[in-house]
C-alpha cells in the first residue's frame, strides 16, 4: 500500500505533495535519537531540530493549514511518536496566542515556539475537571497591573520542560486564557505514563500571569484551538496505524508457517483487509474535515470530532490487529508495533475523550 498515494485526492495540492516528499526524507534520515530513553532530553532536540528544519511554523502560526499539520503529524508518528508530540505541542502550546495575542504577545511566545526557541504548554486539564471543561477551579484575581492565578492544573504536556505555559483560570468575568512563564509555577510533580512524555502537574500559587483576548473569552479560545487540533490527532491516528499496518504487512509476508506464509491463510488476508479500509476511512475522514476548513473557511467542530473519534478507535483496532498478526513478537518490549500499542493509547482520551466527540456530533446533528 503506497503510504502516500491518498496525496493525490482531490483535498490536496502540489505544496502538499511536495512537503510530505521532504518531511518523509528528513525524518528517515533525523529521527533514530528519538526513541531513546530520556523524554525530556529527546523532547527538547526535537523542539531544536524541528524548529530548525522548518516544520515547526507549520503549526505555530496564525493561519495553520491543517493539512499541511496533519500530513506532518502522520509523517512524524509514523517514524517516532515523541517527534509528533514534540511537533505539535509547539502548536497546540501558542495556538490560544496565535487566535488572540497582541502583536508583543506574538513576537515574545509565538515566533519563539515555531523556530524552536522557547517551549510550548497548554494547560486546561484539572484534578476534577478533564471531560468536564467548564469545572475547572483554578482562579485568576487582578494583581497591581496585571493577574495572579491560583490553582492546579494536571496531565500537561510539556510540563517540566516548557518555557511558558497557556493557563486557563476563572476570572470574575468567566473562563479566561493566561500566559504564565515557567519560573512562576512549580512542575516538580512528574507524571509517568504508558508512552513516556514530558508531563507533569502544575501547581500555581500567587503565579504571575498575563492576560490573553478577552477576561471572560478564555472557554472559546480553548475550543477554537482544539477544533484547529482535534483533526491533527486523527492525522496522528493514521501514521501511526500505518506503521502498524506496514509492519503486519512484512511480517505476514515473511513468516513461514505450515508449508506456506502467514499472508497466504485467508483469515490474515480479512484482517489485512479490514486494516487497509478502516485507514482509508480514517484519512478521508481527516482530509475532508482539513480541507473543508481550509479551503472552505468553514467551522468544523463536527467534522473534527468524526475525524478525531474515527481515526483514534481505527488505529487502536489496526495496531491492535498488527501485534496479533506479529504474534509474540508484537509483544516484545522495544518492537514497532509494541511500542504503537503504548503509544496509540491515550490518543482516544485527550483533546477530548470519544465518548466527548460522540456528543459534539449529536449536539450538531441534533441543532442543525
Ligand atoms: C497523554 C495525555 C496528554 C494530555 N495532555 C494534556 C495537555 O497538554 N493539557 C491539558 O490541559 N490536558 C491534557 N491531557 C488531559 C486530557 O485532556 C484529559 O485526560 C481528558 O480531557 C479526559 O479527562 P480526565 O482524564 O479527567 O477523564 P474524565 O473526565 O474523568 O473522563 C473519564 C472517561 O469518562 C468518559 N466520559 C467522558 N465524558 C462522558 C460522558 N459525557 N458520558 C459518558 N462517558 C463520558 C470517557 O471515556 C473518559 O475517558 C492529557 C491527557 C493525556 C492522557
Amino acid at each position: 500500500m503506497d503510504r502516500f498515494a491518498h496525496l493525490e485526492w482531490p483535498f490536496f495540492e502540489g505544496r502538499h505533495r511536495k512537503l510530505a516528499r521532504e518531511a518523509e526524507t528528513w525524518a528517515r534520515d533525523n529521527l533514530a535519537y528519538a526513541h531513546g530513553e530520556d523524554a525530556d532530553a529527546i523532547c527538547k532536540r526535537l523542539v531544536q531540530d524541528l524548529g530548525c528544519a522548518g516544520y515547526l511554523d507549520h503549526v505555530a502560526n496564525e493561519n495553520v493549514d491543517v493539512r499541511s499539520a496533519s500530513v506532518l503529524r502522520e509523517i512524524f508518528a509514523y517514524h517516532a511518536g515523541l517527534a509528533d508530540f514534540a511537533f505539535v505541542m509547539q502548536g497546540l502550546g501558542s495556538g490560544a496566542i496565535a487566535l488572540a495575542g497582541t502583536e508583543a504577545q506574538k513576537r515574545k511566545y509565538l515566533k519563539k515556539a515555531a523556530t524552536g526557541d522557547a517551549i510550548a504548554a497548554f494547560a486546561l486539564s484539572e484534578p476534577d475537571a478533564g471531560s468536564d471543561v467548564q469545572a475547572i477551579k483554578t482562579l485568576a484575581k487582578r494583581k497591581g497591573d496585571g493577574w495572579a492565578l491560583d490553582g492546579t492544573k494536571t496531565w500537561i504536556s510539556n510540563g517540566g520542560i516548557a518555557d511558558f505555559y497557556v493557563v486557563f483560570a476563572k476570572a470574575e468575568e468567566g473562563i479566561s486564557a493566561f500566559i504564565v512563564e515557567a519560573g512562576e509555577l512549580d512542575a516538580s510533580e512528574r507524571i509517568d505514563i504508558v508512552a513516556p512524555h514530558p508531563m507533569a502537574v502544575l501547581k500555581l500559587k500567587d503565579s504571575k500571569a498575563t492576560l490573553l483576548g478577552e477576561a471572560g473569552q478564555g472557554f472559546k479560545l480553548a475550543m477554537r484551538n482544539l477544533d484547529i487540533f482535534r483533526t491533527t490527532v486523527a492525522g496522528a491516528a493514521l501514521g501511526f496505524a500505518r506503521r502498524a499496518f506496514h509492519e503486519a504487512l512484512t511480517r505476514s509476508r515473511d513468516r513461514s508457517m505450515f508449508g506456506k506464509t502467514l499472508a497466504d491463510f485467508q483469515l490474515t488476508q480479512a484482517k489485512l483487509a479490514d486494516m487497509a479500509t478502516a485507514i482509508d476511512a480514517s484519512a478521508l475522514l481527516t482530509y475532508r474535515a482539513g480541507w473543508e476548513r481550509d479551503v472552505q473557511k468553514k467551522r468544523i467542530t463536527r467534522e473534527a470530532a468524526m475525524a478525531k473519534m474515527h481515526a483514534t478507535e481505527a488505529a487502536q483496532q489496526v495496531i491492535d490487529d498488527a501485534v496479533q498478526i506479529c504474534g509474540g513478537l508484537g509483544v516484545m518490549r522495544g518492537h514497532p508495533v509494541e511500542k504503537l500499542y503504548r503509544e496509540v493509547r491515550a490518543l482516544r482520551i485527550y483533546e477530548g475523550a470519544t465518548e466527548v466527540q460522540k456528543l459534539i456530533i449529536a449536539r450538531d446533528l441534533l441543532k442543525s
